[in-house]
């Protein structure tokens, strides 16, 4: 059985204590969540404070983004240590948006993701197509070149350290939500891919969530999928009810 991730991706929202109150808003309505993974994603000026704000909690801390090196003049960039030390266990690479303004590559989120891996981090790989690759029929295509680039040269062990996070470019802050059918297909596309990379236990072990105007009246609807075990949530997890509601999508 793979234990669900929800995951909130807070983007360039919130200050330190605007994200520490929203840890504290959350911690009593998830204190009785089992059987969930539920991890939030400020920016990085927040982290270590919401670290604190989460100690004892059964939420856990992502970065948005890493560098692949340890240390050195790369003016600007966060190695994936320092998320350690600032309490992260999680952080989410290639995410869309850092695709499109960032000039993210599957190259850079290979290097990015081993190097999270390595620090100890869980990596949660981001891959999706565009409105025009899903209109021309290149759906299948964009995500296999995404995903196989992204895990490029990675072992069995490394890629059970990983989350793949399906997030359709069309469905992100747009309103619009693949249809369970729409998100199970490529689902289901990933498994069977990573199956022919990694091998069927890696397969059945991964843990693919869906990220693309995720909210507490569709999440029940598309956990019910078999290949779906989670989402990334980017709106909606901005605040601790609609958060929640996703969260405990079990007891809704
Ligand atoms: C995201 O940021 O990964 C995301 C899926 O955003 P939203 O839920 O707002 O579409």
């Amino acid at each position: 059985m793979r234990t669900p991730v929800i995951a909130g991706n807070w983007k360039l929202f919130k200050t330190i204590a605007e994200a520490t109150a929203m840890v504290n808003e959350l911690k009593p309505l998830v204190a009785g969540t089992v059987g969930v993974e539920i991890v939030v994603a400020p920016v990085f000026t927040a982290l270590s404070r919401v670290a604190e704000a989460m100690a004892g909690s059964n939420i856990r801390l992502a970065a948005q983004d890493c560098y692949w090196e340890e240390e050195g003049a790369f003016t600007g960039e966060v190695a994936p240590k320092l998320l350690v030390d600032a309490g992260c266990s999680h952080v989410i690479i290639g995410h869309s948006e850092r695709r499109q303004y960032f000039g993210e590559t599957d190259e850079t989120v290979n290097k990015k993701a081993k190097a999270a891996i390595a620090a100890g981090l869980s990596a949660i790989v981001c891959v999706g197509e565009t409105l025009d690759e899903r209109e021309s029929g290149k759906t299948f295509a964009v995500i296999e070149a995404q995903l196989k680039g992204s895990v490029a040269d990675f072992s069995a062990n490394m890629l059970a350290q990983a989350i793949i996070a399906y997030e359709p470019v069309w469905a992100i802050g747009t309103g619009k939500t693949a249809s369970e059918a729409q998100a199970q297909e490529v689902h289901a596309f990933i498994r069977s891919l990573v199956a022919k990379l990694f091998g069927q236990a890696s397969a059945e072990a991964i843990r693919i969530l869906y990220g693309g105007s995720v909210k507490p009246d569709n999440i029940k609807g598309l956990m019910s999928q078999p290949d779906i075990d989670g989402a990334l949530v980017g709106g909606a997890s901005l605040k601790a009810d609609s958060f929640a509601a996703i969260i405990n999508f079990q007891s809704n």
